[in-house]
């Protein structure tokens, strides 16, 4: 008999009839003889309202006190989904992250889980009992409650797969699966029937909201298989897998992410060392710097620029007035109207020519390139804002994302 293990986000529980068609979707895959954990999501929006609750009694709400807020929405989700269940002639319990065994560290708001202990839902399970879990939260090493950031019921679910050796993991959300680019923005965008984890990680890092980046690094290091599905419809999604195990590798999509700030610091000394004091203090506060360009030096000057989460902006600005000055650099600049622009694909390590393409693509509608970074995978372009959405079209439509070919040279050529 097989595990499955399913994951509903808040748009599949936001209300009692999503509530009763996702409980109906969740017997039919026990009647049909598999193994079923479940995994789910506060209902809509429930965790943004909480989050403005706290805002409303609390300039700056402790962490551990808005874990323990935050991990209230998935508890009434999941007795929900399980009261269903049990209606329609099914046992199913419900647990919280800390009965399901999930141990994280102490990271408060964004937990990382250190260990998945055996424990009450295998027992369900065993049982013939269907076990439906709280997602994104754990108990910490120090017995807190914890949360493992926004999204993370794809963790959870993740996790459980991989400590349940499931057969697959199945996301279930509002969208058919992973697109070529956003469909709401480019209606050329197709879905993708295979991507792999390292594509995957990539275009979760670079704004496709689709999956969480910690739960592909975890269904990656652990070699859970996910299917990212509609909970709407029947129609299969995507498989995001091993590399190995893909029909071909091609050029996946293009994403795009508005949130990011660029960053630059002026005539910076170019000394041996002097990177190292500039990042430091950010990576110290906890500040995720992303595409980072030294350009080269004039007199013994260089500028740096880096890219960060536009939210981050706030506190790393004093960060900055401060090392600039430790550095004897000419203090710095930052810019918000800006958007990142990023091409994935596991096909781009065998077909030049991909990059050349879609720098083509943005200079023909004259989109200026602000800053360019590359992986062995991707090619990410910072562009002003106001063009992500044209640079995302003019290059889908330049490398053919719709069709099924690889590009080699600029030229597609059929797979
Ligand atoms: N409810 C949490 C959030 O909104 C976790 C999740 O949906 O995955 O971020
Ligand atoms: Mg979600």
């Amino acid at each position: 008999m097989g595990v499955i293990v399913q994951k509903y986000g808040g748009t599949s529980v936001a209300g009692p009839d999503e509530i009763k068609r996702v409980a109906g979707r969740i017997v039919r895959t026990a009647e049909a003889g598999n193994r079923v954990c479940v995994v789910v999501s506060a209902m809509g929006h429930h965790t943004d309202e909480l989050v403005q609750l706290a805002a409303q009694v609390s300039l700056d709400p402790h962490p551990r006190e808005m874990d323990m807020l935050l991990t209230a929405g998935e508890r009434i989700s999941v007795a929900l989904v399980s009261m269903v269940i049990n209606d329609l002639g099914r046992e199913a319990v419900s647990f919280t992250g800390s009965q399901a065994g999930i141990i994280t560290d102490t990271t408060h708001g964004k937990a990382r889980i250190v260990e998945m202990r055996r424990g009450r839902v295998h027992e369900a399970l065993d049982e013939g009992k269907i076990a439906i879990v709280a997602g994104f939260q754990g108990v910490s090493t120090a017995k807190d409650v914890t949360t493992l950031g926004r999204g993370g019921s794809d963790t959870t679910a993740v996790a459980l797969a991989a400590v349940l050796e499931a057969d697959v993991c199945e996301i279930y959300t509002d969208v058919d699966g992973v697109y070529s680019a956003d469909p709401r923005i480019c209606p050329t965008a197709v879905k993708r029937r295979e991507v792999s984890f390292d594509e995957m990680l990539e275009l979760a890092a670079s704004g496709a909201g689709v999956l969480a980046l910690r739960a592909v690094e975890y269904a990656r290091n652990h070699d859970v298989r996910i299917h990212v599905r509609s909970s709407f419809n029947e129609a299969e999604g995507t498989w995001i897998i091993k590399e190995e195990d893909m029909e071909q590798a091609i050029i996946s999509g293009v994403s795009h992410d508005s949130g990011e700030a660029k960053v630059t610091i002026r005539r910076v000394p170019d000394r041996p060392g002097v990177a190292g004091r500039t990042f430091r203090p950010l990576a110290n506060a906890g500040i995720n710097i992303d595409m980072i360009v030294q350009n080269t030096s004039v007199d013994g000057l260089a500028d740096i620029s880096f890219t960060l989460p536009a939210n981050e902006l706030g506190r790393a600005e004093p960060i900055l007035s401060e090392l600039a000055r430790a550095i004897g650099a000419d203090g710095f600049t930052s810019e918000t109207d800006i958007a990142k622009v990023s091409v994935v694909g596991a096909g781009m390590r065998s077909n030049p020519g991909v990059a050349a393409a879609i720098f083509e693509a943005l200079a023909d509608e004259g989109i200026n390139i602000e800053i360019i970074s590359t992986s062995s995978i991707r090619v990410s372009c910072v562009v002003p804002a106001a063009h992500a959405d044209r640079a995302v079209n003019v290059i889908h439509d330049r490398l053919r994302l719709s069709d099924d070919v690889i590009i080699a040279g600029g030229e597609a050529a059929s797979a």
